[in-house]
């Protein structure tokens, strides 16, 4: 069933964002939903709020994010239910006639989910850079989560405070 979460969406250009109800599908073929846990801020979220990227209002924000993959659709392999991962902006297939060439830039088929999140009365969200993730649960592509061994977080030196 697909659920209702809060999502930080830029409903048009250049107005502040809004806290609103985002719908979010159960994931199809190939899709996973990931319960977000951190998101970055980045500049880039400014520049889709201030229609710097294209116009296709509403975008959902939100593309450095990491965090617990809670569902998985058909023929998913890569990941599943409980994995931590980051979230891939640009998330190549590696079989196109680009990526076979070793030249991932290029690839012809980048992994975005197909399906929709949408606002509750039906209008489709653009994700930032076809993620977006200043929300609490996503739609992506299971080819956009990487899997990270959740332990290295305990790894990284404490912060001394010498800023
Ligand atoms: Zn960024
Ligand atoms: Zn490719």
């Amino acid at each position: 069933m697909a659920q209702t979460v809060k999502g930080v969406v830029a409903m048009k250009k250049g107005a502040p964002v809004e806290l609103v109800d985002v719908v979010v599908p159960d994931p199809g073929p190939g899709e996973a939903v990931v319960d977000i846990q951190a998101c970055g801020v980045c500049h880039t979220d400014l520049h889709y709020r201030e229609g710097g990227i294209n116009d296709d209002f509403p975008f959902l924000l939100g593309h450095e994010a990491a965090g617990v993959v809670s569902a998985v659709g058909e023929g998913v392999t890569n990941v599943a239910v409980g994995d931590y991962v980051i979230l891939n902006w640009r998330a190549v297939c590696g079989q196109c006639r680009a990526c076979l060439k070793g030249q991932p830039w290029y690839c012809f088929n980048t992994h975005n989910a197909s399906q929709k999140m949408t606002l509750t009365d039906g209008t489709e969200l653009s994700p930032a850079l076809g993620i977006g993730a200043f929300i609490e649960k996503t739609l992506v592509h299971s080819g956009q989560c990487t899997k990270v061994d959740p332990s290295l977080r305990r790894r990284l030196p404490a912060c001394s405070g010498a800023v």
